[in-house]
Order: C-alpha cells, then sequence, then structure tokens
C-alpha cells in the first residue's frame, strides 16, 4: 500500500500524523489532501528521511541543491554541504551529482542528513555514457530503479518533455532554448533518436516502479523559461497541459507527485503561471526553481530568486528551490549553500506570513520578534531569527555601551518612547 492509497482508505498514518503535529495542522485534513494529491509528503519505503509535507495547508519548503559536476568531484565538500543545507534550515535536499562515484555520493549523502532526499535519475543514466544521446531508454529506466532501491524520496521525470513540446519549441521564437539540464538531455536523446521520450512514452511503467516504492514523482519543468524573454511562452503552457494529465494518471494509481515550474519570470507573469498550473494540474503541490524576477544580477540570483519565490508563494506554490550566488556562474560552495538556503527560507517565510492555512502560525513569531525588539531582549531577537547567529555576531562585534545597539545608542527611539510611554508602553 503506497500513502496515498491508505489515504485514500481513511487511513491515518504515523506519516500522516507526524507531518500534521509538525505544521499544526489536523490529521484528517492532512489525510484528506493526500488522498486527493493536494499535499505531498515524500517519503521513500526504504528510505530514512523526516516526515514533509508539500502543498495545501502547509507551510512553505526549501529544497537546497547540491551536488558534484564532472569538472570537481569532492565527497566530502559535498557532504558538508548537505549538512550545511540541513543546519540553514532548507526542508529536502536534491542531490544533483553528474561526475564521480554516483551511487557512492548519493549514499555518503543520504547517510549524512535525514531530509527527504531527491535525485534527477536521467544525470546517471546519461553519466555512463561520454555522449548523453548514446544512453539507452533501459539505462534511463535502470536508474530510475537503482534511486528508487537506494530509498531515495522523490526522483525528478521530465515525462512532460514529448514530441508535442519540442515541436512547440522548434517554432517558438526563444533565446535561449532549454536550460533544464534534465530537459535538455531528453531533447537531444528524441531528436538524435527519432523517438518519443521513454519517460513519456512508458509512463506506466516509471509509475510501477515509483509505486513500488512509493517514491514520489517530481514532475519536470524541462521547458522551463531560462530567462524573463522566454517566460510564459507556448513550449512552457504546453508542457503545463502535459504535466496535469501525468498528475491524473499518478493519482489514479496512488502514486504521488509534484511539479515544477520556472524558472525566470517577470514579476506581474508569476501569478499568470502560479494559477494556470494550480489548474490544469488539479491542484498539486507545485515547486519552483527561483523564480528569478531578473536575468542581469548574477552573484546575487539567491536575492533574484527569493523576491520571485515570496510572490510565487503568496499565489500557492508550496516548495521552493534555493538559488545560490553562484547561479549561472559555477559550483557552489557551501557558503553558497547557507546563504542560498537562508534567504530562500526567508521568502518562504514571508509567503506563509500571507497563506491560508499558515498565516496565524507564520506571524505569532514575528510577533513575538515586535515584542522582543521593544524590550531590547536580544537573546528572544537571536532566538527567534532565521540566522540567529549572524544576527549576533554583528551586534556583539559592533560594540555600543547602551542596551541598545550601536545604530543609535542612548538616542534608541525604543528607549526613548518607552520611558516617554511609561506603563503604557508595555
Ligand atoms: S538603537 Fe536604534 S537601531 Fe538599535 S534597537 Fe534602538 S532604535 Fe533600533
Amino acid at each position: 500500500m503506497t500513502l496515498m492509497e491508505d489515504a485514500k482508505n481513511g487511513i491515518i498514518t504515523p506519516l500522516i500524523k507526524a507531518v500534521a503535529e509538525s505544521e499544526g495542522i489536523d490529521a484528517e485534513t492532512v489525510r484528506s489532501c493526500v488522498a486527493k494529491g493536494l499535499i505531498t509528503i515524500p517519503k521513500n519505503i526504504v528510505g530514512r528521511s523526516r516526515p514533509m509535507g508539500i502543498g495545501k495547508y502547509m507551510s512553505t519548503k526549501v529544497n537546497a541543491n547540491i551536488g558534484t559536476s564532472r569538472d570537481y568531484v569532492n565527497i566530502d565538500m559535498e557532504v558538508e554541504k548537505a549538512k550545511v543545507a540541513e543546519a540553514s534550515g532548507a526542508d529536502t535536499l536534491m542531490d544533483l551529482s553528474t561526475g564521480g562515484d554516483l551511487d557512492l555520493i548519493r549514499q555518503r549523502i543520504m547517510d549524512s542528513v535525514n531530509m527527504p532526499l531527491g535525485t534527477v535519475p536521467i544525470y546517471q543514466a546519461a553519466a555512463s555514457h561520454k555522449v548523453v544521446v548514446d544512453m539507452t531508454s533501459d539505462d534511463m529506466f535502470n536508474a530510475v530503479r537503482k534511486h528508487a532501491t537506494d530509498g531515495v524520496d522523490f526522483v525528478t521525470i521530465h515525462s512532460g518533455v514529448n514530441l508535442h513540446a519540442l515541436e512547440r519549441l522548434r517554432k517558438s521564437d526563444r533565446i535561449m532554448n532549454v536550460v533544464s539540464r534534465g530537459g535538455a538531455f531528453t531533447i537531444a536523446w528524441m531528436i538524435h533518436n527519432g523517438e518519443e521520450n521513454p519517460f513519456y512514452r512508458e509512463y506506466d511503467y516509471l509509475l510501477e516502479i515509483a509505486r513500488e516504492y512509493d517514491m514520489t514523482i517530481s514532475l519536470g519543468d524541462g521547458m522551463r523559461s531560462g530567462c524573463i524573454h522566454d517566460s510564459s511562452d507556448r513550449p512552457m503552457f504546453t508542457e503545463f497541459v502535459t504535466l496535469g494529465e501525468l498528475v491524473k494518471q499518478a493519482r489514479s494509481v496512488d502514486v504521488q507527485t509534484f511539479v515544477e515550474g520556472p524558472g525566470h519570470l517577470p514579476v506581474d507573469e508569476i501569478e499568470l503561471s502560479v494559477r494556470s498550473m494550480k489548474e490544469l494540474c488539479d491542484g498539486a503541490p507545485l515547486y519552483f526553481l527561483g523564480p528569478l524576477v531578473t536575468d542581469i544580477a548574477p552573484g546575487y540570483d539567491h536575492i533574484t530568486g527569493a523576491i520571485g519565490g515570496t510572490v510565487a508563494g503568496m499565489y500557492g506554490v508550496d516548495f521552493l528551490c534555493m538559488t545560490t550566488p553562484s547561479e549561472h556562474l559555477a559550483l557552489p560552495t557551501a557558503d553558497d549553500i547557507r546563504e542560498g538556503a537562508t534567504i530562500t527560507k526567508i521568502a518562504a517565510h514571508a509567503a506563509d506570513l500571507v497563506k491560508d492555512g499558515q498565516r496565524e502560525r507564520a506571524r505569532a513569531r514575528d510577533i513575538e520578534m515586535a515584542k522582543a525588539r521593544r524590550d531590547l531582549d536580544w537573546e528572544a531577537q537571536y532566538r527567534l531569527a532565521i540566522d540567529g547567529k549572524r544576527a549576533r555576531e554583528i551586534r556583539e562585534n559592533r560594540i555600543t555601551s547602551s542596551d541598545a545597539c550601536s545604530m543609535c545608542g542612548e538616542l534608541c527611539a525604543m528607549k526613548i518612547v518607552k520611558d516617554a510611554l511609561g506603563d503604557n508602553g508595555k
């Protein structure tokens, strides 16, 4: 029985109960949403990850991407990045390794953290060949099965990149064509081999594997826009339509899904993307990669992604993939992961402040922080801060003789107004 099957049968499993408790939502609501595919709890039956709910009424979750490249393979560094991501508040982790012993890297990463782990199995299928297009459809499915048996909780599969979407791409006026790595592998393979994408053609078989291990399918957005110019166009929406059909098919055999979204989007198109994807995918949880709201800030794309992430979260995106300062430039360092995860966590919280189901809970923390600020209670401020360590370092490295901070010292507005108001100052 998969979790979705149990939920459809009215069973509140320990996993559902644990998610309900951690989110402050009643368990029956979580069960009902899991049954309908509105909440996804990625958890492979052989995995050891902690329960994590993504979707309706849940707090906005953050994923951190790590992984080697063919140019740079340092397993210890990837393990360190995984730990840093977890310590920085990331909710899930994706191992996107493409270089070195991929099985060993994945295992080391899984052993080092207990966040749900995601992968993109086609990277491993391609890695066994010098040229990507030489992989076979067996390589692709074998990689999925291998990741499932290893306990991976969710896999990104670009089943929506089919011949129909490819035709729309050819007719488009895109500048950057395809920027999704898995999408690019798939398209190159389809063109080279003159065949339909095996993950679309044999989607039933993919679902069989996923069902066997209760592994969640993250339906990849292979046609996501890689620049503002390419956003919200026919290839993107063509793929969305297919992804909606694939969500339904997965639900019919009790396999959990969530759906990836763009990419690069100007702020005024984010609402359109979110609402149309939610509609086309029957409320499936959405996982946005950013979205980055401008193309001209390399070095600061964790900020462009956080701006887009907040807006996307406000309109209903459930899961944000962090970007780091290295985005578009280089393989991220552990410090980049820390910064990217923290900033995306801020974006997620900002979205939760206005989101159904989480608004009250999220606001309670802001209210506590406001009181701690008013009372100049620094320890409480550090405890409530998303990055209390950084807050402490900044304040304590700029000494003041005042119990306020070195910005205004004895001219602190909090002190002055509190003295003036007396007991009314609370
Ligand atoms: S000194 Fe100024 S900046 Fe610092 S807590 Fe008081 S009002 Fe705020």
